[in-house]
């Protein structure tokens, strides 16, 4: 019997104590009590994130010929933030309860009421508290930039702003980018980074916070190849999240009504997954048209035009942006890959995780720490550490340690017994199948490698 990411069996809660008790994702500065909004990935966490990032990396610039990355600073001249439209506009409406003191997202709780899960309306319809029913403030806008000084003075000239996307690196650096790299049109840049939102109402574990890594793509084209192209960019995405093994019908692309577009939009899909609160943004690609480009042109004073050699004319390129959260990413991962079976009569819980993503890929397991296993052991973990992330692991019984693998995702597990003392053999034993077939130490990374392609 399997349990389905997206069942309601599945609670968050399960995902959250998994992630602390295996060292996947802590509560930031947990000692003190915490800060809402912050998180700490931890030594498997750390493991599955980065192998996130280096996926996506290799699918949008290592495997494409048209798109070059970029690390900008998280701290930039503030007239970006004016130029980009965030220091107008980039603002959440917030209520509070008079009574218990509360805040939430206005336009949060008017959907919670239009969703008919939120039962506290008063006569004429009047939203009150979810929490206490009490009487809420009129809304008032609240800019989810968070601010800081450079330099040691703080005042209003050395106020900068934490980015809240990284998008805005890439805009300003598109003439650097395309004088140093003499690229054509379609081109695109990609960048994976820290972003900062001092979000109303973080929550859900790591799928809404204040601190969090985006992984975006600016794609610049000529207008009128915009729609055709952010086509492309649609499947394109939606293939990269099936092809790290997210199952089809937890996964949907919606398009977002004109309503709900951001203020440089012209038309947005979501890729979203069905977590258990719903189907909720992993990503959103937009058509983002010349906004950002014209904008900066005007606030910077630079010229920030392709040279169209065709037309003998500059043109200001459209973009088409691939923005994609690490961290919901990160949890889609691990919902999707949630498994819990009864195998003879005991509870199994598994990470069917892609091997490319698992934190760990091979763990060496002596079968006892008797000490004549202890040196072919160290020997098999020296022969395989330079290829792949493992793990050595000699306490309890082979059965508990084969589980512990198992829930933290590790595609194969290689024991050591005292057969091998005399025949120089060990066994492979696979995550899902739980086969295991015994294979020369001689051999042992090769037969690893066709378990692990391209891991
Ligand atoms: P939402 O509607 O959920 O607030 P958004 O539409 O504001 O998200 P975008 O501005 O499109 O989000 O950001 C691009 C991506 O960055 C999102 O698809 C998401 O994966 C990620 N992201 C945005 N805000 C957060 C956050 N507070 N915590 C974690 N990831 C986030």
């Amino acid at each position: 019997m399997s349990e389905k990411a997206g069942d309601a069996r599945l609670e968050m809660e399960t995902l959250v104590s998994l992630s602390k008790r295996r060292g996947f994702v802590f509560q930031s500065s947990e000692i003190y009590g915490g800060l809402g909004g912050f998180w700490d990935y931890g030594p498997l966490g750390v493991e599955l994130k980065n192998n996130i990032k280096r996926a996506w990396w290799k699918a949008v610039v290592q495997e494409r010929d048209d798109i070059v990355g970029l690390d900008a600073s998280i701290l930039m001249n503030p007239r970006v933030w004016v130029a980009s439209g965030h220091v107008d506009t980039f603002a959440d409406p917030m209520v509070d309860c008079r009574e218990c003191k509360k805040r939430f997202r206005a336009d949060d709780l008017q959907g919670r009421v239009a969703a008919g899960v939120h039962g506290h309306v008063a006569e004429g319809g009047v939203i009150r508290c979810p929490e206490c029913g009490g009487e809420l403030t009129e809304p008032r806008m609240f800019n989810l930039m968070f601010k800081t000084f450079v330099g040691p003075v703080e005042d209003q000239a050395s106020t900068a702003y934490l980015r809240p996307e990284t998008a805005q690196g890439m805009f300003a650096n598109f003439d650097n980018v395309l004088t140093a790299t003499r690229r054509k049109l379609p081109f695109g840049m990609a960048q994976i980074g820290k972003a900062f939102r001092n979000e109303i109402t973080p929550g859900n574990f790591i799928f809404r916070d204040r601190e969090f890594e985006q992984m975006e793509i600016e794609y610049f084209v000529k207008p009128g190849t915009d729609e055709e192209w952010h086509q492309h960019w649609v499947e394109a995405r939606r293939n990269w999240y099936l092809g790290l093994g997210i199952r089809e019908e937890n996964l949907r692309v919606r398009r977002l009504d004109k309503d709900e577009l951001a203020h440089y939009a012209k038309d947005t899909y979501e890729v979203e997954y069905l977590f258990p609160m719903g189907w909720s943004e992993l990503e959103g690609i937009a058509n983002r048209t010349d906004f950002d480009l014209r904008r900066h042109t005007e606030f910077s004073g630079r010229q920030l035009t392709y040279y169209d050699e065709g037309s003998g004319e500059h043109i200001v390129p459209y973009v088409i942006e691939p923005s994609a959260g690490v961290d919901r990413c990160f949890l889609a991962v691990l919902f999707d890959s949630y498994h819990e079976e009864t195998v003879r009569g005991e509870k199994r819980v598994l990470l069917r995780l892609h091997p490319s993503l698992a934190p760990v890929k091979v763990a060496v397991l002596p079968l006892s720490r008797h000490e004549s296993l202890v040196p072919p052991a160290r020997k098999v973990w020296e022969l395989l550490r330079p290829h792949w992330m493992t793990q050595y692991d000699d306490s309890q019984s082979i059965g508990r340690r084969y589980r512990r693998q198992d829930e933290v995702g590790t595609p194969c597990c290689v024991t050591i017994d005292f057969d091998t003392l005399e025949d120089q053999a060990v066994t492979i034993r696979e995550r899902d199948s739980m086969d295991q077939v015994r294979v020369p130490t001689a051999g042992l990374v090769e037969a690893l490698r066709e378990r692990l392609p391209n891991v």
